[in-house]
């Protein structure tokens, strides 16, 4: 069997990488101009192949997405969100911009999955997409996935991973030491489990599911706002397949991949402008301003480096994935001071043990050592220095 190695040298991705590299580094009017050139390939492409396109809106990224593509002619880009888990101030930027509301995938017994409904039967989506996928992996071993829950224990690969050591397949040491106990018997070490379940599926129930869905049913293929820069499990596959990528199970356009942080807000702002200019041509709604409340305004800093002067990153106002990495207040700590009676329902209610007993994102938090105030008390475990007073 060909080794991941032999793949990557079959894939000249070294080459890839580092000319993907020399252009993340190309002024921003050359990058904006690149990523018009391959959106309109992309388009061009799928209509040889008597594909739609649409765009999954969600927060600033696809808000400006969509409306960049409108603005370089590709005006019959469909968009599409399931708006109903986003922050209101978002949803009021996706009304007035008719964006087509998708509601959360069907379960099996023919109601739909809520968030709650997910925490409950796959897990709490904690940390980060992948390291939550793979403590998913340890708490529900098998046969087939044997080899890869080795290889986020001691980080050994074996030989489809090329006999690696050290492959960043491990997890870190900290949560291998509060999730790693599951392999406690088969590998001879000695970890801590929890007694809640992490997922990384909730984004795809609640989120990807029906935008594929969508798609399926109206033959249509995605641009998405993702960028390299933002690192994660895709940036890979954004340095060796590019903006564009059209596979045999995969196709889809991302005309950002090369963008940073800094291109996406400057471009937030253009795109801002352009919608006052053109927002009765296409039949929207006014609103203000297209770029969310909840982002604040998008400034610069002292360096002239811009940056939203109040929420860097949206999602779910309960999501837990990067809230280790917060300062206070923190999200839960926000939720808390906007809407208690939220707050005490997802910290502490919104699943059922087997014995019966209500639980939430509160034991989550403390197991991962996030603290957060409840009763006038600080609750902390010992990762984050523990004091309950
Ligand atoms: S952002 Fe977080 S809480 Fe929201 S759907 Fe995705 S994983 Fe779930």
């Amino acid at each position: 069997m060909e080794s991941v190695y032999e793949r990557m040298e079959r894939e000249n991705s070294k080459w890839k990488a580092a000319m993907f590299r020399v252009k993340q580094q190309l002024p921003y009017e050359i990058k904006k101009m690149y990523a018009a050139r391959r959106a309109l390939q992309f388009q061009r492409e799928c209509g040889l192949r008597d594909l739609n396109y649409h765009v999954s809106v969600g927060g600033l990224d696809s808000i400006t997405l969509y409306l960049f593509l409108l603005s370089i002619g590709i005006e019959d880009v469909k968009a599409v969100s399931v708006s109903s888990l986003e922050n209101k101030t978002i949803r009021k930027v996706h009304k007035a911009l008719h964006i087509e509301a998708l509601k959360p995938s069907m379960r099996e017994d023919g109601t739909r999955w809520t968030k709650a409904k997910i925490l409950q039967e796959f897990g709490f989506p904690v940390l980060s997409k992948e390291i939550a996928a793979k403590i998913e992996l340890l708490q529900n071993p098998s046969e087939k996935n044997k080899t890869v829950r080795h290889a986020i224990i001691t980080g050994e690969t074996g030989e489809y991973g090329g006999f690696q050591t050290s492959s960043r397949m491990k997890l870190s040491q900290i949560w291998l030491e509060k999730f790693g106990g599951y392999e406690n018997e088969n590998e001879g070490v000695n970890y801590s489990k929890p007694d809640f379940l992490v997922s990384s599926k909730c984004c795809y129930y609640l989120k990807e599911k029906p935008c594929d869905d969508w798609a399926k049913e109206h033959n249509s293929v995605p641009y998405l706002g993702l960028m390299a820069s933002e690192g994660g499990r895709r940036a890979k596959g954004l340095m060796l397949h590019g903006c564009n990528y059209f596979g045999s199970s995969t196709i889809r356009s991302a005309p950002f991949a090369i963008f940073d942080r800094q291109d996406i807000l400057r471009l937030a702002l253009e795109m801002d402008k352009w919608y006052q200019e053109h927002w009765k041509k296409f039949g929207f709604d006014y609103v203000e301003s297209v770029i969310p409340k909840v982002y604040g305004e998008i400034a610069k800093d002292s360096k002239g480096r811009l940056y939203t002067t109040k929420a860097q990153r949206t999602g779910c106002e309960i999501c837990g994935f990067g809230v280790h990495m917060e300062k206070r207040p923190h999200r839960f700590d926000l939720l808390r001071e906007q809407n208690p009676k939220a707050w005490q329902y997802w910290m502490f209610d919104c699943c059922t043990d087997s014995d019966g007993n209500k639980y939430g994102w509160g034991k989550v938090l403390y197991y991962i050592g996030v603290p957060y105030e409840w009763d006038g008390a600080c609750m902390v475990n010992e990762v984050g220095q523990l004091s309950l007073f």
